[in-house]
């Protein structure tokens, strides 16, 4: 009976947060459509540590910070949540000393939702001498060498201990360029393996009662392996759920093929979760297909690069006819690097390898990136998403 009970107030929380009046007080995690346009919605995910406007795009926190600019210039910029990845915060810091100091979210002065990865694709990246088996992956950290185990289980830990307020499921991943069988091993090994990563969440404790946690859809660019996978993560149940395997060297064309068909298998009434994508058109293109999250390096590890993100396409600040520029970085961004320095500063500060250069950079593609996903929502909301896609991917992709 009590079993029964918990399961239906799980039920009710994960719907309607109050429903029944079992649980009145916050809601745990809500996806409130309110307005679509084709594919395309806009709405907001509700969670105790505040609201995520969707189409959103997280910034990467890698290392409990995103790089070169500090947390409330990252809020400042528009965001509403960032990412952290489980496979850096576990070797260094360590997850275990971030939940002694009050969890991710205190430790960096970051207040509002994070979403934190499972590590499987960094482990499978970054990380040598890797062994894949049923329970999990063994490794060498890329650090100092030294081992460590990351399991569905452990994977899940290690979120908790973060703090995380949306857990990823711990999936396997494997090149596109793997056969079809190695590739249906991997997604049929990922559904046990969320299977796992959903029953470790629920032992959860206080965790469970104030976070969510996200599937991921794999089987490649395979219409038929990214329906088995997608129907077997229903049945399991997530509050959201992602589009994982995707922006890995397929190319932009493949990608979008793929989301064709994968997106419309994902339930349309959860968030649904682009992984590592992408460029700023990468992001349009998935928006018109129903696309709701985003994460990416690219507007941080750009900016420390020299490459700034405008309307008009991508522009290398290093470039020599920058020198003498007395215009901001793009004419009419808000952003505090275009309010107060011309390209000649920045072109001189990057240049001269200035650390300021690598803030300023980033502060502005952040900021064009979130500008960016505050004209998807609006234009959604206008019902004139398709106009608003055409032009925008015509004049950035002008001069490419
Ligand atoms: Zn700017």
């Amino acid at each position: 009976m009590k079993r029964g009970f918990d399961r239906l107030e799980r039920l009710c929380r994960s719907t309607c947060g109050s429903a029944l009046g079992i649980r009145p007080a916050v809601t745990r995690f809500s996806f409130r459509i309110s307005a679509t346009d084709g594919s395309a919605r806009t709405g907001v995910i509700t969670m105790q540590r505040g609201e995520i406007r969707t189409p959103a795009f997280m910034p990467v926190g890698t290392a409990a910070t995103v790089k070169a600019v500090g947390p409330v210039e990252v809020r400042a910029a528009g965001a509403d949540i960032i990412l952290g990845n489980t496979y850096h915060l576990m070797l260094r810091p360590g997850a275990e000393r971030v939940a002694k100091l009050g969890g991710l979210q205190r430790f960096m002065g970051w207040e509002r939702p994070i979403l934190t990865d499972s590590g499987g694709y960094q482990v499978m990246s970054l990380s040598e001498l890797t062994k894949v088996t049923e329970a999990g992956v063994s490794f060498a950290s890329h650090l100092d060498g030294s081992r460590y185990m990351l399991s569905p289980e452990r994977s899940v830990e290690v979120q908790r201990l973060l703090g995380s307020d949306i857990v990823m499921q711990f999936d396997q991943l494997v090149p596109t360029t793997s056969t079809q069988e190695q590739q249906a091993e991997a997604m049929e090994r990922s559904i046990r393996w969320a299977r796992r990563s959903r029953e470790e969440f629920d032992r959860g404790g206080a965790h469970a009662e104030r976070a969510a946690i996200f599937g991921i859809q794999q089987g490649a660019l395979d219409e038929r392996l990214r329906a088995a996978s997608a129907d077997a993560l229903i049945d399991i149940g997530f509050d959201g759920y992602a589009v994982g395997g995707l922006a890995v060297g397929e190319g932009q064309e493949a990608m979008l093929g793929c989301l064709d068909f994968a997106v419309d298998m994902l339930p349309s009434e959860r968030p649904r979760y682009l992984m590592g994508v992408g460029k700023p058109d990468d992001i349009v293109q998935a928006v018109l297909r129903g696309i709701d999250m985003f994460d990416c390096v690219l507007p941080t590890r750009s900016g420390r690069t020299g490459q700034a993100f405008t309307a008009d396409g991508p522009l290398n600040i290093r470039n020599a006819r920058h020198a003498d520029d007395p215009e901001p970085i793009e004419a009419g961004c808000p952003c505090p690097a275009c309010n107060a320095f011309s390209r000649a500063y920045v072109h001189h500060l990057v240049k001269a390898g200035e650390i300021l250069g690598a803030m300023l950079m980033t502060q502005h593609n952040l900021w064009f990136y979130q500008r960016m996903m505050q004209d998807l929502r609006q234009a959604i909301s206008d019902q004139r998403l398709q106009s608003f896609a055409r032009e925008f991917l015509v004049r950035y992709l002008r001069r490419n």
